[in-house]
């Protein structure tokens, strides 16, 4: 039966979480929550676990950090990227001109989920600036082709900027994509906010690792699945998921361990039955993101003893088609210090666009056109099987 089958690979028999969040009992989780405070801040609740759990979510942003995480990459013997792509006869990556332009606001988070490969929390602090949200705006009207903003973090909306950036990109008719962590919806300020991204029809993308409460709170912390259903009916009354309505909510799955994700049509057809079963609640489009290599989830992995195999799991599984769909060829990524990158797993590893550009050295995104794309170990995780990109699988 599809849906057992479906359901094994969502509910895996070891998990970052179940390591580092075994004081939860998550038998009880979801009835626990009923009565945790539901409607309040759930930041409490994460730096609780944050506490419990330091090794997992310890906040690392320096250069160095970076630059050992990606030597660690490099010392395991996987092939150059760029090398493997030639001996499979393709061309190295070169960008196209850019139809996306992804901004990371700020890296603060109400949460701070096992995999998360930016490493949000609250206790990050690094926030885009005004001066930077006005030049991303700039670039957005010079840059013709650009037709998607798209907006992440952290929880994006708790960020500054958020709003505005909406409401000027919205203005010149540009898609917005708000990546919405569900639970923002209840934070205490962010009341008007579910009717704030109705009103400027932004494109809705929100995570939901699995339609299983206990799988949910050890990958993104107790009590989040509940919240985060809490905020889909938000989402829903409102029309988000509906047909006819024109605003698109769409699911992000992400595998809960070191396994590539099964195939996103079978597993949206689960989704859908079982959400609508079981809560009611309606969504467009499940999302399936491959979990790459790098930040909590290279920690996880380096843990676990499981970087090398997973790694050659990745390397296993390359697969050529997919390599038409790397979202490097027309995504820009910006960081919320106005640094530019190919994408935003680059963004986190500190690997900038050739030349180390910032947002305030270009006039249009399309003077990065044909540029080499900086490449890494951890692309194998864009290529392995059906492809994974911020829109999903790309075959
Ligand atoms: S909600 Fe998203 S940004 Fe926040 S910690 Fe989780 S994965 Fe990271
Ligand atoms: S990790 Fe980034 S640069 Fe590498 S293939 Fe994926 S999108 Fe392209």
């Amino acid at each position: 039966m599809v849906f057992a089958s479906l359901f094994d690979l969502v509910s895996p028999s070891s998990s970052p979480w179940r390591q580092t969040r075994g004081h939860v009992d998550m038998a009880t989780s979801a009835a626990r929550v009923f009565a945790s405070g539901r409607g309040t801040s759930l930041v409490p609740q994460t730096l609780k676990e944050m506490r419990a759990a330091p090794p997992n979510t310890k906040v690392t942003s320096a250069k160095e950090e970076n630059a050992r995480r990606r030597r660690a990459l490099d010392g395991l013997g996987v092939p150059s990227f760029d090398a493997h792509l030639q001996e499979n006869g393709l061309e190295v990556l070169r960008r196209e001109p850019a139809t996306i332009l992804q901004v990371n606001v700020g890296l603060y988070c109400n949460q701070a989920c096992s995999h998360c490969h930016v490493e949000s929390s609250p206790l990050r602090t690094e926030m885009l600036s005004d001066e930077v949200a006005e030049r991303i705006v700039e670039l957005a009207r010079a840059s013709p082709n650009v037709s998607t903003v798209d907006l992440t973090g952290g929880a994006p909306e708790m960020n500054n900027c958020f709003r505005y950036l909406v409401e000027k990109c919205r203005e010149m008719d540009l898609e917005v994509i708000d990546r919405c962590n569900l639970t923002v919806l209840q934070e205490p300020n962010q009341e008007d906010l579910a009717g704030f991204l109705a009103d400027h029809r932004v494109h809705v993308v929100a995570s939901l690792p699995c339609y299983s409460a206990s799988n949910v709170d050890q990958q993104r912390g107790y009590g989040v699945f509940e919240r985060s259903i809490d905020g889909i009916r938000k989402l829903n009354t409102l029309g988000y998921g509906k047909e006819g309505t024109g605003l698109v909510l769409d699911l992000v799955y992400n595998p809960v361990g070191a396994f590539l994700p099964p195939s996103q049509k079978a597993l949206e057809l689960a989704y859908k039955q079982e959400l609508l079963d079981a809560y009611g609640i309606v969504f467009n489009n499940l999302i399936t993101i491959t979990n790459m290599p790098i930040k909590r989830f290279a920690d996880y992995l380096h843990r676990n003893g499981e970087m090398q195999s997973y790694m050659q799991l990745l390397l296993d599984n390359f697969n050529t088609k997919a390599v038409h769909g790397v979202m490097c060829k027309d995504l820009v990524s910006v960081g919320w210090d106005g640094q530019i990158y190919d994408c935003d797993f680059n963004q986190q590893l500190g690997m900038g666009m050739q030349g180390g550009k910032t947002v305030f050295d270009i006039d249009s995104l399309d003077e990065l056109t044909g540029q080499r794309v900086h490449t890494g170990s951890h692309c194998f995780g864009c290529t392995a099987g059906q492809g994974s990109s911020c829109s999903g699988a790309t075959l």
